[in-house]
């Protein structure tokens, strides 16, 4: 269990810290007083290494061990907003668990997540994170994000936070009619971040701009 001092965070890590991120956000376009909401709420320094702890609050990506980084909250509330727009359904189905961040921001917006991670010890450590922070909507697994998880499909929202080449044939059949699929496409170090809508066997694309992620990889 955290201490409630420790998840409300002090000095650097405070309200009034995560306040201006909150205002930056919200002149940065970020509309979603929901999402807004969670930025506010969820402790991001316990995400981090805690010498990184009195930065967690820039609108920055930070390392998160393992060559993965935790998404720069900007990124995190717009894919959060995209998602959510119009929303109906309850499962959401997150592929780069990472270190928990984006699942903790989403988790209490929808009935049920799914998330899936590559590297088994982000798959623990986040898992662990995210009992610690009494958020108990999430399903972990370790595994390959190429593949989805077909077992709870289909989903009404899927959200990918690593970059492919192209959208994933078996992550267009697990979305559900009605659905919306979030997702980084493109090269590494830019790619274009892409919402795919599913209505009957068709999928609609439209792009939200570019962004930067880390690649998601092939395989195990
Ligand atoms: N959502 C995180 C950011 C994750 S970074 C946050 O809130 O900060 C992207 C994550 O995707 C990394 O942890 C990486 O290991 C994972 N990843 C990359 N390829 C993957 C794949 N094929 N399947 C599952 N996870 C993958």
């Amino acid at each position: 269990m955290q201490s409630k001092s420790s998840i409300q965070g002090i000095g650097m890590t405070s309200a009034r810290t995560r306040d201006r991120l909150v205002e930056r956000l919200r002149k940065d376009g970020i509309r979603s007083t929901a999402v807004l909401e969670q930025i506010r709420n969820v402790p991001r320094h316990l995400f981090v290494d805690e010498a990184l702890a009195s930065r967690a609050y820039e609108d920055t990506a930070l390392p998160i061990g393992l060559g993965q980084t935790i998404s720069q909250p900007y990124v995190v509330a717009r894919m959060s907003e995209a998602l959510l727009d119009g929303f109906e359904g309850d499962s959401v189905l997150e592929i780069g668990t990472g270190c928990g961040y984006q699942t903790a921001v989403l988790a209490p917006l929808v009935k049920k997540i799914y998330t899936v991670e590559r590297i088994r010890e982000l798959y623990q450590k986040s898992r662990q994170r995210l009992r610690d922070l009494d958020i108990y909507n999430v399903q972990f697994r370790p595994g390959d994000g190429w593949e989805g998880w077909a077992k709870y499909a289909p989903y009404d929202g899927i959200l990918v936070a690593a970059a492919a080449a192209e959208v994933p044939q078996k992550l267009l059949e697990q979305l559900a009619p009605g659905g919306r699929l979030i997702i980084p496409v493109g090269p590494s170090g830019r790619q274009d971040l892409i919402v795919v809508t599913r209505t009957g066997d068709q999928y609609e694309q439209e792009s939200l701009g570019e962004v930067s992620f880390v690649p998601l990889v092939k395989g195990k």
